[in-house]
């Protein structure tokens, strides 16, 4: 297929573009490099440097056979400091992109959703099926275009996949995470035991979980991308399938700073710190649904190797 990818310079959309490539996919990647890197666009893609909403049009005429939009704006924290970022990057965007699939026929989406379209949940593990609340406008805005998108499919046949990350982490090869504000658990720790950070603040220690931490669900990055590969084959027109990406199990803040710990050999000092605001306790996924309907089995799914190839990447 002849696939659009927004955000391949970005580490998740990078990642993905490199698996299609090496899919035997045509892929063509924009990305206006705010948070991307051009040196993680993967070899053999063709590269546009220039804002999605902007350039989608003229792109999309050439003629493709689907998009994978990973663009966006992701950071929680600034999302409640500065919506109106939030709300103009990421949904007039997605809008704009809509409309230019739309206009140019465009068959097929796979798009980045969040478990921060969930919110604070009811029940873990979080089913597709469970109320969306989110309690941060990146949630918020990542929710609004998923909405979009299921009207989109109805009204003019498209064929969508929204994917619900959970917490994503690991590396693959040259590709990694490496954003210039970092605000992601497993990147600070391995900054620390790096020797790029000082310090190390885990957020609350007296949250309803076993060890008063909270607990997350983290999904390699790979597994991820093949999640993105078994989307495109089973996008059905005029339908929009949502999807949880996680493993199902849940490991504590805790628990990741001691398997760092492990990996790297390095004691990682770390303090306890007020708790975050907005953080869920508990945010672990039911991908049963995935598992079913796109036929995905996460296959990293051992902490001590998505850190181990996060560390990797870390120390290249
Ligand atoms: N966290 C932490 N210290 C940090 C960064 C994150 O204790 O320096 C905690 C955060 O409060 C949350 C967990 O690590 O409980 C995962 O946060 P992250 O930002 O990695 O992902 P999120 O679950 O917010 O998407």
């Amino acid at each position: 297929m002849k696939l659009l990818v927004t955000g391949g310079a970005g580490y998740i959309g990078s990642v993905c573009a490199a698996r299609l490539v090496e899919s035997g996919h045509e892929v063509v990647v924009v990305d206006d490099l705010s948070t991307g890197h051009e040196d993680a666009v993967p070899d053999g893609v063709r590269f546009v440097r220039a804002d999605v909403g902007e350039a989608a049009p003229a792109l999309l005429a050439e003629g493709f056979d689907g998009v994978l939009h990973f663009a966006a704006k992701s950071l929680v924290g600034e999302s409640m400091q500065d919506p109106g970022t939030y709300w103009t990057g990421n949904v007039v965007t997605s809008l704009r992109l809509l409309d230019a699939m739309r206009e140019a026929g465009t068959p097929r989406l796979v798009f980045s959703s969040t478990a921060a379209t969930y919110g604070e949940p009811e029940r873990v593990p979080i089913v597709e099926s469970a109320p969306t609340r989110p309690t941060n406008p990146y949630g918020a805005t990542k929710l609004a275009i998923d909405h979009a998108i299921t009207s989109y499919a109805d009204a003019h046949g498209l064929a969508a996949v929204s994917l619900r990350y959970f917490n994503v982490a690991g590396a693959y090869s040259r590709f990694g995470e490496r954003h210039t504000t970092e605000t992601h658990l497993i990147p600070i720790v391995l900054q620390v035991a790096s020797g790029t950070r000082r310090s190390l603040s885990i957020y609350g220690d007296d949250y309803p979980t076993p060890d008063g931490t909270c607990v997350r669900d983290y999904i390699h990055v790979l597994d991820l991308a093949d999640a993105h590969l078994l989307a495109l084959d089973h996008a059905a027109e005029g339908s929009h399938q949502i999807y949880n990406l996680g493993t199902g199990t849940g490991f504590s803040n805790r628990a990741v700073v001691q398997t760092c710990r492990e990996v790297t050999g390095h004691p990682i000092p770390a303090e306890f710190a007020p708790r975050r605001a907005g953080d869920p306790a508990v945010l672990v996924a039911s991908a049963d649904a995935a598992a079913e309907h796109l036929g995905w089995k996460p296959e990293r799914t051992d902490l001590h190797t998505i850190i181990t190839d996060a560390w990797e990447f870390t120390c290249r």
